[in-house]
């Protein structure tokens, strides 16, 4: 399939990372996007670049208040005078009434949900093209393709509507599916990373026309803490249109078919026009965040489960860090769905 990439993502590198109170490299690196590349060339896709579609698909889900602060944030970081090379936040108001910052420490503040989204020089451009490379592997779908991929990074599904979180600035699944919106009266996004895709669930909570289907780590015992569980189904006109299957620490890949063959009928009993699957890696059972325990040939199980949907399809890349098995895991979801197809 085609699999759309962008070298911009390269000007995002962060560094801080703060895991139980202590200060580590972050996970989110470069180099990932080398390794998936590897990936996508050991099954042969071809490599399309990322078309540059401007603010309109981006604005289609993120708030105007967070996209002005997004663009303008590192320069008015900078004219501070005295900070640090990242940008972290020092405070979250929680939104009692409130009133919204002028100030750069406070806006910086109010648009993050945690300290895991360092903003450097570079990220708001690699943020969008990001994007940018989402809604060019929609476009493809939407051209007629039967599915395609985007090598996204900075990933997107901890993004919420005005909020970074996780390593997340855009939400390029929210953003491709929005883009998809046009074409269909239904899209179905399906988070198989090993994290719940919370921004994603937060930006289409009271929504009836984009499904969110997440499958991940038990939020009791595992990252993002408090969101995630079953009992969270939507709201308003999206009620029942949220699904949430969280799984046991450890869960291999039959205990995950399990909760994919249902999400699978929830989707299919949705009849969307078209699915996004939010490609998380990391429940990889050599992944360093270490949640789930998911074989390369679990993830061709996955992708071959995925493909017998018979939608159009979108992979977005979101999680999966540095390990030897990151590239071969993607390989394998492609090849699993391709050959099901
Ligand atoms: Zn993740």
């Amino acid at each position: 399939m085609k699999a759309v990439y962008s070298e911009k993502h390269r000007s995002h590198d962060p560094q801080f990372f703060l895991v139980r109170g202590q200060v580590r490299h972050t996970t989110e690196q470069p180099e990932r996007a080398d390794r998936l590349l590897a990936g996508l060339a050991a099954g042969r896709h071809t490599l399309v670049e990322a078309t540059e579609f401007g603010p309109g698909p981006r604005a289609r889900v993120h708030s105007p208040d967070y996209l002005s602060f997004l663009a303008e944030a590192w320069e008015a970081w900078s004219a501070l005078g005295d900070s640090g090379p990242e940008m972290i936040a020092n405070m979250h108001p929680v939104r009692y009434p409130a009133t919204y910052p002028t100030h750069i420490v406070g806006r910086l503040g109010w648009h993050t949900v945690d300290t895991s989204c360092p903003i450097g020089p570079g990220t708001y451009a690699a943020a969008c093209a990001a994007a940018d490379t989402a809604v060019t592997a929609a476009e493809l779908i939407m051209q007629g393709e039967d599915a395609s991929y985007a090598l996204c990074r900075p990933p997107g599904h901890h993004a919420y509507r005005d909020m970074a979180s996780g390593f997340c600035f855009l939400n390029n699944s929210a953003i491709a599916a929005a883009h998809l919106r046009q074409r269909h009266e239904r899209v179905a996004i399906l988070d198989v990373d090993v994290h719940h895709g919370n921004g994603t669930q937060g930006i289409f909570y009271e929504r009836p026309d984009v499904l969110t289907v997440s499958i991940h780590a038990d939020p009791t015992h595992f990252n993002p803490f408090v969101w995630g569980y079953a009992h969270e189904r939507g709201a308003g006109p999206g009620l029942g249109a949220n699904l949430n299957l969280p799984l046991a620490l450890g869960t291999g890949d039959d205990g995950y078919q399990l909760a994919l063959a249902e999400a699978a009928r929830t989707i299919h009993a949705f009849a969307p026009g078209a699915l996004v699957v939010a490609l998380g890696l990391d429940a990889s059972e050599h992944d360093p965040l270490a949640g789930l325990a998911i074989t390369t040939e679990g993830f061709r199980r996955i992708g071959a489960t995925i493909a017998r949907l018979g939608l159009p399809t979108v992979f977005v890349q979101e999680g999966g860090y540095l390990s030897d098995v990151l590239g071969p895991n993607l390989t394998a979801v492609l090849v699993g769905f391709e050959a099901a197809r």
